[in-house]
């Protein structure tokens, strides 16, 4: 990486890194291990539990059914009321935990105000938790003997080894501290062998830390804030921030050089945005992650991944 092929002129457009694609090659993978494992009488399964009606709930259970079906696992969802209780949860979880024929559970978040989340997630058997949430597969991670890992930064490694971008080494910053995305995303990186650093809120001077990083992965959950002043010349970008922009004023300042943008969010009134200024990106990174199409479709093939990992793991 370094500057040298810029020259003089920064405007030119850096790789682009196809979460689609990569993420159908994966899927295309996995369907031929999961025929494989039919042959030998084994058809993993994934079982979602969905409370309530919430429409984006809806939506990414569906996908991650569609997913399933895609490579021939089976799949269930199970929908129990809105107003169930923590132990009503506890007890469905409990039945999942049992029930030899489930090799993933997957239970939707956000739950409803009065389930206690957190008794739910230490409940489900570490073994079939494919979303990689349980403190037994964080801990595993983080001792680097990974078992199941959270999907979307297991999906940041596959995108930069798929992409044969190489991590040992190079200094990678994470900007984002969640427990689902950034702290697993920084343990991944250093078992790479990556120079890791993380960023938050209370970090000071964020823009010359970020300017360290060979590889900048964003996960802030804040539109566009990271512009041309926090990425340095050739470096990659992993933007995986997902925001939907409805405001006119913020939709222009920030496809102000994107009029192809701008007429799709005028045309439908809003538009997704990452965690990176979109064109700082592509003039300014040798290669990074589009939104959409870039991070975002790699959770799922991850989600599969895990299932498909969980049924090997558990059942020998
Ligand atoms: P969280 O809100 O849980 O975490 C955000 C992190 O960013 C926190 O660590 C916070 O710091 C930090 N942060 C927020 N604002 C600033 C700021 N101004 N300066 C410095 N640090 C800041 O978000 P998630 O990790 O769950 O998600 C991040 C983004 O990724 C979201 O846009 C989300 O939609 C997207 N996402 C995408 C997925 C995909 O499939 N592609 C999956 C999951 C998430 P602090 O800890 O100090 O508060």
């Amino acid at each position: 990486m370094g500057g040298s092929r810029w020259g003089e002129n920064k405007t030119v457009a850096g790789r682009i890194l196809s979460g689609n694609q990569i993420r159908d090659q994966i899927l295309a993978e996995l369907a031929e291990q999961v025929a494989d494992l039919a042959r030998r009488g084994v058809v993993p399964g994934l079982t979602a539990v969905l409370v309530g009606d919430d429409p984006a709930s809806q939506i990414y259970v569906r996908n991650k059914m569609a997913a399933c079906e895609k490579i021939g696992l089976r799949s269930r969802t199970l929908r129990p009321p809105a107003d169930l209780s923590t132990e009503d949860l506890l007890a469905i979880v409990e039945e999942l935990n049992a029930d030899p024929e489930v090799d993933g559970i997957l239970v939707q978040l956000p739950l409803p105000r009065q389930v206690d989340a957190d008794r739910i997630l230490l409940a489900i058997d570490p073994a079939k938790d494919v979303d990689g949430f349980h403190p037994m597969n964080v801990g595993a991670l983080a001792t680097g003997k990974p078992r199941l890992v959270s999907c979307t930064p297991a999906g940041l490694i596959e995108i930069l080894k798929r992409s044969d971008i190489p991590i040992a080494g190079k200094r990678a910053v994470v900007l984002g501290r969640s427990n689902i995305v950034g702290k697993p995303a920084a343990l991944l990186l250093l078992a790479e062998n990556a120079t890791v650093t993380v960023c938050h809120s209370r970090t000071q001077d964020l823009p010359s830390v970020a300017r360290e990083a060979d590889i900048l992965v964003a996960a802030l959950g804040r539109p566009a804030m990271i512009g041309a002043d926090c990425i340095r010349p050739g470096a990659v970008v992993l933007d995986v921030g997902i925001n939907r922009i409805t405001d006119p004023a913020e939709a222009e300042r920030i496809f102000a050089r994107q009029p192809e943008k701008l007429a799709r969010f005028r045309e439908k009134g809003s538009i997704l945005v990452g965690d990176v200024h979109p064109a700082d990106m592509e003039e300014l990174a040798s290669a990074y992650t589009p939104v959409p199409g870039g991070v975002g479709p790699l959770t799922i093939a991850m989600l599969m991944s895990n299932t498909v990992r969980a049924a090997v793991l558990r059942r020998g």
